[in-house]
Formats: structure tokens, sequence, C-alpha cells
């Protein structure tokens, strides 16, 4: 059987993404899929960065675009509309008046901040040298946990981001993960398996088997997405993301509606 629902991509109102959504539908239906999701960027809440998110000036045009493309194109693929949102402590305020702006279909919550630091920006990718990255990654696990604390998120989204650039921690952080299982558990949002990294200087899925058999272990749901910022990688790779699944023993994974589960799709 196939995974043929796609739930992270992103248009060219983020300001690094190319292609119109409609190209990426056609690309969808073109893969086999039956249902996508748009996911862009939200706007940043600490201050606008033009090239990284859209601004609040551009929500509403993302929001019409999207259903303007599901009104003409809905007969060949469901189409959902979401949204990718940092999570920055100490702006929750804002980040609930973002997400409940409009009737999203589901959020994938993301940490690309660690202390005001896009880690996994490619132009600030020299910091990585002044970091200690057993650190990073732990304060990148902590944040995961606040972040599925705050129940904005149904999905959280590239869970070992850290990694893009090839930065490993060089002890042991069974227990970091383990701990975020077991809130993502409690919390009640699934986790992503997002083929993007395969294109990254890691090569590699996020998150990593032995970290997604740890979260399939916790009882942790899960959702699929090629984080395509360019309509040719829409379901890219998802025959190894459906092999990986089912590696750590993942038997469905979930569609979204409205902020709510609608469907347990067999894998
Ligand atoms: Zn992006
Ligand atoms: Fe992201
Ligand atoms: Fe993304
Ligand atoms: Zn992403």
């Amino acid at each position: 059987m196939l995974v043929f629902a796609d739930y992270h991509m992103h248009t060219p109102l983020c300001g690094h993404a190319i292609g119109e959504p409609e190209e990426y539908v056609k690309q969808a239906v073109k893969m086999g899929l039956k249902e996508i999701g748009f996911s862009d960027h939200a706007p940043m809440v600490h201050k606008p960065m033009p090239g990284i998110t859209m601004t609040m000036d551009e929500l509403p045009k993302y929001n019409a675009m999207i259903e303007d493309v599901r009104k003409r194109l809905s007969g060949s693929i469901n189409i959902k509309i979401a949204l990718e949102s940092d999570f920055l402590p100490g702006y929750e305020a804002k980040t609930k008046a973002i997400i409940n702006s409009y009737p999203y279909d589901y959020i994938i919550g993301s940490v690309h901040f660690i202390d005001d630091w896009a880690f996994d920006d490619p132009s600030t990718r020299e910091y990585w040298k002044v970091h200690d990255v057993n650190e990073v990654y732990r304060k990148y696990y902590a944040l995961l946990r606040k972040s599925a604390q705050t129940g904005f998120f149904q999905i959280i989204g590239h869970c070992d981001l850290p990694k893009k650039f090839g930065a490993r921690p060089t002890i042991d952080l069974t227990d970091e993960i383990n701990a975020t299982a077991k809130v993502f558990k409690e919390t009640g949002v699934a986790v992503e398996i997002n083929t993007a990294g395969l294109r990254k200087p890691v090569a590699e899925m996020y998150p990593a088997p032995g970290c997604l058999k740890i979260y399939r272990e916790a009882g942790v749901p899960l959702t699929f997405g090629s984080d395509a910022h360019d309509p040719r990688d829409v379901g890219r790779d998802f025959d190894k993301a459906l092999d990986l699944a089912q590696s750590v023993g993942y038997k469905e994974y979930l569609v979204f509606k409205q902020k709510k589960i609608e469907k347990r799709i067999k894998i």
C-alpha cells in the first residue's frame, strides 16, 4: 500500500520556495497522492523576517490562495490548509492569535530557533562552530517538549532538525528523546516523517530510525511530509518514508480536518 497524504509543503509567500500552489497540486496528482496539505511558514512572532516566513500582511493572501486552488482543483485531490508555525517561548499569545485566525486543518509546530539563532539557516551555519553541539541538542529537545505542551500544534515538524548540516551529538541523548516521546504522547501530538532531510547535507530523513522507534513505542501517531519548497519535491521519497515507518512498527498514519483527527490510514 501507498502513503497518499503529503502534509508538509510551502508556497512562494515565505520568500524561499518556488512554484505556484497549482503546480504543487498537479505534481501531487501525478505522484498518485490523494491528499495534500499546504503548510507554509506562519508569520514570525518576534519580528518580521521576510525570506524566512510570510509576513502578517501576507497571511490573508495565503489563505485566499490556498482556498482558490482548493475550489478549482479539489476534484482530483483533497487539499488541506495548514501552517508551519515556529515555537518561540514568550510569544505564545501572538502565536495563538495567528493559528486561530482561520479554520486551519492542522498546525505543524517546528523549532527552528534556539536562543534567537535560526540553527537550520544555511546563512548562519558558521555559528555551529561556536556552539556546544550537545547543548544545542539538549535545548532543542526541551523546546520540542515545550512546544507540544502549548497545545497549539497537531504535528511536530522534522523532530531532529539540528542534524541538518551533519552536526551529531557526541553523547547519548536517549533520555532526552524518551522524555520528549512521553510528552508527545501525553499531549496528543503526532510526529512527521519528513523526507527533506534526504535532500540536505545530512542525507537522512527526519527523524532518524532510532529516534522514530522511540516515538512509535511511546504510542505517538504519525504523518508524512516532503517539506517541498519546489513543486518537483511533492511526495518525493515516500517509498523510503513508508519503509522507515514500517521498519519501526508503525501500522497507520493520520489525516486531519479542522484540527481534529479525520481518519487513520493503514499502511
Ligand atoms: Zn522553509
Ligand atoms: Fe521547518
Ligand atoms: Fe517546512
Ligand atoms: Zn519545515
